[in-house]
């Protein structure tokens, strides 16, 4: 596991994006920095499941966090540009922005690939986080330190048989990451880019990709938390333009 300690408040007084907080590793990671003390931004698309959370953190004595319902799959540019003044009008900034939600997508050759479902994968993985990123960065460029994470995967450092668009999607997040990080990465830029790989993870992607696994074979969420809160807050600040595993240990132990 990335080995990183945080304090007990890492993340005081910072505002935080997560989507997909509703479920799996984005609802841990919406807990995670609440209890770290930043106000989180849930967005998703089941608001049920996203108030759950919001009632979670209220209940743990978190920053009281904020809503946004978004479908990433129906959502437009405008859509996106709405959350950018929503979060401008109520915090005035943005200091993290988490792009967690994805589709797997069906696990088949190329060949038999449904055409309709590429374009489902690609809007939700790759085309939604580019929207959002490019609607937020304005209000990103009033933090005095943000951090942009954007969710990788391994098969999308290595591609592997049958892992179709979500491989592919996964590829082209990694170049999104890079090609944004070299192009904010100046003296003058305060914002920084990385991406993440999560790992084999005890959520219910992890149980449709792998129905025969026992999920307890592997980390729940909030195992893997360590590098979600070192990339979020200041003590990787100046980091950008890389590729992290939260469960292989850091290359330096970070404190
Ligand atoms: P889950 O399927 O458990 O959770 C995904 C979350 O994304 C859910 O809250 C889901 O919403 C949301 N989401 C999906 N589609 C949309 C959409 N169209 N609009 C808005 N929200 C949406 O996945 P994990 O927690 O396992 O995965 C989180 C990230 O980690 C993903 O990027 C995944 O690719 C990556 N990852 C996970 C691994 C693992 O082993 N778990 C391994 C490697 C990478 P809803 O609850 O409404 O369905």
């Amino acid at each position: 596991m990335f080995n990183y300690n945080a304090p007990a408040d890492l993340l005081k007084d910072r505002i935080i994006l997560v989507t997909g907080a509703g479920d799996g590793i984005g609802r841990s990671a919406a807990k995670t920095f609440a209890a770290h003390g930043a106000t989180v931004i849930l967005l998703g698309r089941t608001i049920s499941k996203l108030e759950a959370v919001y009632d979670e953190i209220e209940a743990a004595g978190g920053p009281q966090p904020a809503i946004i319902p978004l479908n990433l799959e129906g959502a437009t540019y405008r859509d996106y540009e709405e959350v950018a003044v929503k979060i401008e009008e109520t915090f005035g900034r943005l200091d993290g922005l988490l792009h967690n939600a994805s589709l797997l997508g069906a696990r088949t050759p190329i060949e038999h690939y449904d055409p309709d479902q590429w374009n489902q994968v690609m809007q939700v993985n790759l085309t939604a986080p580019f929207l959002l990123t490019k609607a937020l960065l304005s209000v990103m460029r009033h933090s005095e330190d943000a951090s942009i994470v954007f969710t990788s995967s391994s098969v999308g450092r290595k591609g592997r048989a049958y892992w179709g668009a979500y491989a592919v999607s996964k590829f082209a997040t990694e170049g999104l990451m890079q090609v944004l990080a070299d192009e904010l990465d100046d003296e003058h830029s305060k914002i920084r880019v990385n991406s993440l790989n999560p790992g084999a993870t005890r959520t219910n992607m992890r149980m449709q990709a792998y129905p025969a696994e026992h999920p307890a074979k592997n980390p729940t969420p909030d195992d893997i938390m360590p590098v979600y809160l070192y990339l979020m807050g200041k003590d990787s600040q100046g980091v950008t333009g890389q590729a992290f595993n939260a469960q292989e240990p850091a290359l330096k132990p970070q404190q």
